[in-house]
């Protein structure tokens, strides 16, 4: 069976968020205070998170993504991964991260199976980085990546949210230290999810600009031909450097025609896009009797309800109700 929607997409990707709490503040993703984390036992237990992908994998999920809320604070997280790694249908396992203490995890979690790393850095200034999250946790993250990489982990991506206003003075000092090291960045427009109401399109600094910005400074950019049509960046290769550059223009280029991808909340609802108004409530199937194929009906339930685009810039376009943090980025 297929997570075919209305609109042929097929959907093999699924994004767990695995907590709403996190260890910084970002601004563009949480409010600074008075939050509301979920009681911990409305978060899905790690049997729950597993007999619902194995769920999910009987309907064509292959590629997992572990994100929150800030995954490295869910206790015994490698744990999870080595729960999820037996599931056969499983071809990846990946994690967004803000690295604060991957230090101390990156061995363990790629023995336990994890196969790929993202990690968020908005800036490579210790003050502007107090800003951004306001934490002051710049050394923690350089150690975080370094120990990925240590690990053994490879083709790590560095993601950073293009905030207009914000980060242009950062462009430069990111590509370079990433070319530096190894890393693939990737900017990703600021999209309206934080809770504290901050966001316009004024705000959004587009992928266009930045490379601009980037190729007056290191030359011309050059096209890479996508490998995954669903893979939401449009690379570039620095034709005068080794290194490579990708944009998520989410805003000013949505590319929601080729998504394939699901987000289960650490509450345990389904949402069908990041922008969705309505979610499925998985915990109460998983908490009561419900059989696998009552929890698969659920799940072609929320697929079937997929719109074909967020619709971010259009009139009757309404900001989700949860923000980033609640929903898994
Ligand atoms: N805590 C982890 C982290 O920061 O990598 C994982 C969760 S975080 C919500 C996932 C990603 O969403 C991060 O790369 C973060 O920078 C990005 N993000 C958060 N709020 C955003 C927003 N309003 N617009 C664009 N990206 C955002
Ligand atoms: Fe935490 Fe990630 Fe949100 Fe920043 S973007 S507040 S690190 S969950």
């Amino acid at each position: 069976m297929k997570l075919l929607d209305t609109f042929g997409r097929s959907h093999t990707s699924l994004r767990l968020s695995v907590t709403d709490r996190c260890n910084i503040r970002c601004f563009y993703c949480m409010p600074s205070e008075q939050i509301e984390f979920l009681p911990r036992p409305e978060v899905l237990s790690f049997e729950e998170l597993t007999r619902a992908t194995k769920i999910f994998c009987q309907l064509g999920i292959t590629k997992l993504r572990l994100t929150g809320g800030e995954p490295l604070v869910r206790r015994d997280l490698p744990e999870l991964v080595r729960q999820l790694s037996r599931i056969p249908e499983i071809q990846e396992i990946a994690m967004t991260t803000n690295a604060i203490l991957l230090e101390r995890s990156a061995v363990e979690l790629r023995s336990a199976g994890l196969h790929r790393i993202n990690i968020s850095l908005d800036t490579l200034d210790s003050q502007q980085f107090k800003e951004i999250t306001r934490r002051d946790n710049l050394q923690d993250v350089m150690r975080g990546i370094q120990a990925a990489q240590q690990a053994g982990f490879t083709e790590i991506r560095l993601n950073a949210v293009a905030v207009k206003g914000l980060i242009e003075s950062q462009i430069i000092p990111l590509a370079r230290f990433c070319l530096e090291h190894a890393l693939k960045l990737r900017f990703i427009e600021f999209m309206p999810l934080n809770s504290s109401g901050r966001w316009s399109d004024e705000d959004v600094l587009t992928g266009a600009k930045i490379r601009d910005i980037i190729e007056q400074d290191m030359g011309p950019l050059v096209p890479v031909k996508r490998s995954d049509p669903a893979q939401p960046a449009s690379d570039f290769r620095l034709a005068e450097h080794d290194g490579s550059i990708g944009f998520i223009n989410s805003v000013s280029q949505p590319f929601c025609q080729a998504c394939n991808r699901l987000r289960l909340t650490a509450d345990g609802k389904i949402r069908n896009c990041l922008f969705s108004q309505e979610e499925w409530d998985l915990r109460s199937l998983l908490r009561s009797e419900a059989t696998d194929q009552r929890i698969q009906q659920t799940i072609l339930e929320c697929v079937k309800n997929k719109k074909a685009a967020h619709g971010i810039g259009s009139s009757d376009f309404k900001k989700p109700q949860r923000a980033m943090y609640q929903i898994g980025g």
